[in-house]
């Protein structure tokens, strides 16, 4: 279900809304991007009517599944609007747009989030990318086992 306030409602009371957009719902057309959203993004929000807007604040979370874009290796990264504020105007040129007296909500949400979205997902900051056999910088001495316990140090974690 989309995410959709009645006017008439909100014209009485401040709305609280928790709960989960599905991806098919919000439509990010990710086809092409770097990472997926596969799971549902969660929203919390206040919904309140000040003179002739909308006022929406809050949170919404999402989980990325990314791509590193330089060692292309898969992890996921927790994206968190937690200052959400969308200010919508009722009347006007920029009147959003009512069927009746609702208004969807979530074209605005996917709008806020997309200015979000990492536009190079990396898996950590000071990602080295891929290692190139023939690159003149050997590893120094020492440095390879560590790599290795710490690896199966994660594998453990996961408890697979
Ligand atoms: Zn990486």
């Amino acid at each position: 279900m989309a995410l959709i306030v009645n006017l008439r409602l909100l014209s009485q009371e401040t709305l609280f809304l928790q709960g989960d957009l599905s991806p098919a719902e919000l439509d990010f057309g990710l086809q092409d991007a770097m990472f997926q959203i596969t799971q549902p993004v969660a929203y919390d929000l206040e919904v309140a009517m000040v003179e002739d807007a909308l006022l929406v604040r809050g949170q919404l979370q999402a989980t990325l599944d990314c791509e590193c874009v330089r060692c292309l290796q898969r992890f996921t990264q927790l994206l968190n609007l937690a200052e959400l504020t969308i200010h919508l105007p009722l009347t006007g040129d920029e009147a959003v747009t009512m069927d009746n007296d609702n208004v969807d909500l979530t074209p605005f949400l996917r709008e806020d989030m997309i200015l979000e979205f990492p536009q190079h997902p990396l898996c950590k900051p000071e990602c080295a990318g891929l290692k190139k056999t023939s690159e003149k910088q050997a590893p120094a001495a020492g440095e390879k086992p560590e790599l290795k316990v710490s690896a199966w140090a994660e594998l453990n974690k996961l408890k697979l």
